[in-house]
């Protein structure tokens, strides 16, 4: 019997075809869900392609085939099958590249960060559109958490950044309102309406109004890599977590879930 071929490519056997990944690329997990008695669907940030979902058969059951793999925030390098552009694509191979576990194993606040870390970079990432700048900012933080900084801090820096290549943080250096120079070295003043920083003289600005240390903080997150953030920065982490809060809430139109339960958390610790 003559071999089958592949219409569009005469050289190469249809079944030969069906078995060639689309693509193969590094990525983080962010999420996964069940589906039927065996599998998964899993919500990847790819490097090469952004946010995708793919089928992972077999992840679960007696014997799952990707172990930890598939674990939120583990860096993953996978195989992608399926249709150019479908929505949903079907998982290969899942070879561990980094565990998300030894980062989430320094302590509650770094697991709440990690979570509320996935659950941002899935609200912020459109489908199928790669953003390189947010794949390493997303790897940066997750090597910082397992270093050991902050988690406060680190999810400062990560909101500060999304919010930036979104092109949704107000420049820091020029009032909104004359464009005149801001201060370096001086409490920041939201303005509502000018949806930016203004100066004395275009106030009285609607809030929020964010204190020095805060200002110092996010010269920080915009000029530095995020494991060099140390010490405390209570205060100024706070003051910056609303503002974030407020400019975020009003992209993604809704609230997120993992910021309320750490401040959930934070209230009940603090008790
Ligand atoms: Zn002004």
């Amino acid at each position: 019997m003559a071999e089958a071929v592949c219409y569009f490519s005469p050289v190469l056997p249809f079944d030969r075809v069906l078995s060639m990944a689309l693509f193969a690329t590094e990525a983080l997990v962010l999420r996964g869900h069940k589906l039927g008695e065996t599998s998964r669907i899993v919500v990847l940030l790819t490097r090469e392609r952004g946010k995708l979902r793919a089928v992972a058969r077999g992840a679960r059951g007696s014997r799952p085939r990707y172990r930890s793999a598939l674990e939120p925030l583990s860096e993953v390098r996978v195989s992608l099958y399926g249709r150019q552009g479908a929505d949903l694509l079907r998982l290969g191979e899942a070879e561990l590249l980094r565990s998300a576990f030894r980062a989430s194993e320094r302590g509650l606040e770094t697991a709440l960060f990690l979570s509320s870390c996935a659950e941002l970079l899935d609200a912020f990432c459109p489908e199928g559109e790669a953003e390189d700048r947010v794949y390493r900012l997303a790897l940066a933080v997750v090597h910082a958490a397992e270093a050991g900084t902050n988690p406060a801090l680190l999810g400062r820096y990560l909101e500060a950044w999304l919010l930036r290549l979104h092109g949704l943080y107000p420049p820091l250096d020029r009032c909104a309102g004359c464009a005149k120079p801001l201060p370096s070295d001086a409490a920041l003043r939201y303005h509502r309406v000018a949806q930016g920083f203004v100066c004395e003289e275009c106030g009285p600005a609607s809030g929020p109004l964010l204190p020095v240390e805060a200002h110092a903080l996010l010269r920080l997150v915009f000029s530095k890599p995020p494991e060099t953030l140390v010490g405390d920065g209570a205060a100024a982490s706070q003051a910056l977590e609303a503002f974030h809060r407020d400019l975020i809430g009003a992209h993604l139109e809704r609230d997120l879930r993992a910021p309320r339960v750490i401040r959930e958390v934070g209230r009940g610790s603090a008790r």
